[in-house]
């Protein structure tokens, strides 16, 4: 049975992170953030044995801010592109170092999380492991933002991270302004429920989508309570 942990992100804004694991207890990390307020703020920890892989939506730290504490004794590979790179690797410098709150890793951490970081091309599908694999698709949230597409024991499961389906002026890479809708996601109720034929993440849930195509973007966009 594949299992889904949440350790952050639920009810609040900030620190997501979510945790997949196999039948053969192999695991996933899908983002790993920060929440900006409060004494907790990193996400929920977990035991990281058979921890093949991290995966990264977009640099944003409410969704990366935390990866480099899953490198202080590890070197699994992290999945993302040299955009998501570049700036989460600005953002997380800029948070250890004017930051008042100590956060239980530096910069030490945040070169590891780099030397062990792999370009991920949209639409490629990566073989993790056995019965794991990862595909990314353009989000349109930010530059370098994608949603992840993780398919475990046989079972798709979509995480969109932050998303944007409207046509705006996003930068796309560091290259291309494109006047278009940014994001690759299906738009339509029958694309999408083809798509994800078994769950679909960050709040989404699968029957509202059959049912009420009109509030799918609705649904993907919301990012406060439930
Ligand atoms: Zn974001």
């Amino acid at each position: 049975m594949v299992k889904i942990t949440f350790l952050g992100g639920c009810r609040e804004v900030g620190r997501s992170a979510i945790l997949i694991e196999s039948k053969d207890k192999n695991k996933c990390i899908l983002d790993y953030g920060i929440r900006f307020h409060g004494e907790e703020r990193l996400p929920y920890d977990f035991n990281k044995d058979n921890l093949k892989a991290i995966a990264l939506t977009h640099s944003h730290i409410d969704h990366s801010g935390a990866l480099p504490y899953l490198y202080k004794d590890n070197s699994v590979p992290l999945f993302t592109n040299p955009v998501s790179l570049a700036l989460t690797k600005v953002l997380i410098k800029d948070m250890i170092s004017i930051s008042n709150y100590y956060y239980p890793f530096g910069f030490r951490e945040l070169n590891r999380l780099i030397e062990n970081s792999y370009n991920l091309d949209n639409g490629f599908r990566q073989k993790v492991c056995d019965n794991i694999y990862l595909t990314f698709f353009n989000a349109g949230h930010i530059p370098g933002s994608v949603s992840i597409l993780i398919e475990v024991d046989n079972k798709k499961i979509l995480y969109t991270g932050d998303i944007n389906t409207k046509t705006t002026n996003t930068p796309i890479g560091d290259i291309y302004v494109v006047s278009a809708k940014n994001s690759e996601m299906p738009t339509d109720e029958n694309k999408i429920v083809d798509f994800t034929d078994e769950v679909t993440l960050y709040g989404v849930i699968k029957a509202k989508i059959q049912e009420e195509p009109e509030e799918y973007r609705y649904y993907l966009g919301y990012k406060g309570e439930d």
